[in-house]
């Protein structure tokens, strides 16, 4: 899922899991993006949604708000001077929610946005840097982002000669072929993806990059059954290395919203490890109907 800027204003600190506190001067994790003042101050939705929370907090966020997304992932606005929005409103993409504040554990006037792959919770388990999903190439690039706007650069890269995995990963790789891109366009070399850089490589396509398929489009591919059955079929179908082929495999079962353990009873349940019989198996298995079901699911699309 990619999002757009909630605000205007330029990032005045990162997501970082070893950031310095700037109150407390401690090692704090920095769970999400700040975006610094800026002449317009409003926000808004980041993507489509239902407002969870639009609440104040006298520490930490101040007051903030969080919507659900339709694939359940949360965006979090904190610091707000003011929020526009209430509790259960759906908000679309780009809709005005609140007015950016210093409100809470905060030393000047910024949103600090996360992003929670999943229900936000204070174990910040789910979260990711949101640069990596932030479509908007003013918003630079560069090794360590991982995310869908850096399988984009991967493939725009790849449609100009370079020849990188598409895994949503700005490693060595992508630091070594983009400043190789910079050398011959005569742009600063420093290996990161500023506005410069994304100017001279053009539009990046969001939806379909234009040579190389992408980890998420693959694992679309063998769920709708293009590349046939069994794993090391599928492999070779797609024409990939036994590493991304794992990756794939990541994709499908988050796409098909297969637990590890759901995945582990169907491998068991395959080997005739627990018997004959959907009421013999499940007994075995010791799980509810619920669960058997996603197992037999499981079972079903792996057999099919
Ligand atoms: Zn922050």
């Amino acid at each position: 899922m990619l999002f757009i800027k909630p605000c205007t204003g330029r990032i005045t600190s990162h997501f970082n899991l070893k950031r310095k506190h700037p109150i407390t001067g401690k090692i704090t994790p920095h769970w999400g993006t700040d975006f610094g003042n800026h002449n317009d101050n409003t926000i808004v939705a980041a993507q489509s949604g239902t407002i969870r929370i639009a609440s104040h907090s006298n520490t930490g966020f101040g007051n903030y708000v969080i919507i659900t997304h339709s694939n359940g992932w949360e965006t979090v606005y904190a610091h707000l001077k003011s929020i526009a929005v209430k509790v259960g409103q759906k908000v679309k993409k780009g809709q005005y929610i609140g007015v950016k504040g210093t409100t809470g554990n905060s030393t000047g006037v910024h949103l600090h946005f996360e992003i929670s792959k999943g229900r936000w919770t204070n174990s910040y388990s789910k979260h990711v840097n949101p640069v990596g999903y932030i479509d908007n190439s003013s918003i630079a690039l560069f090794r360590g982002i991982v995310g869908p706007r850096v399988g984009n650069l991967q493939s725009k890269l790849n449609s100009i000669g370079y020849k990188l995995t598409v895994d949503n990963s700005f490693g060595p790789a992508v630091e070594k072929a983009v400043k190789d891109f910079q050398k011959k366009n005569k742009l600063t070399v420093d290996g990161g993806v500023g506005p410069a850089t994304f100017e001279k490589l053009g539009k990046i396509n969001i939806e379909k990059p234009s040579i190389g398929k992408s980890i998420t489009q693959m694992a679309q591919e063998i769920i709708a059954g293009k590349h046939g059955t069994g794993h090391e079929n599928r492999r070779k179908s797609l024409g990939i290395s036994k590493g991304d082929y794992e990756k794939v495999r990541e994709v499908v079962n988050q796409l098909t919203n297969v637990s590890k353990s759901v995945q582990r009873m169907a491998d068991e349940v395959i080997a005739g490890k627990h018997g004959a019989g959907h009421a013999q198996r499940r007994k075995s298995l010791q799980v509810s109907a619920e669960t058997y079901a996603k197992v037999r699911a499981e079972v079903n699309r792996r057999l099919r």
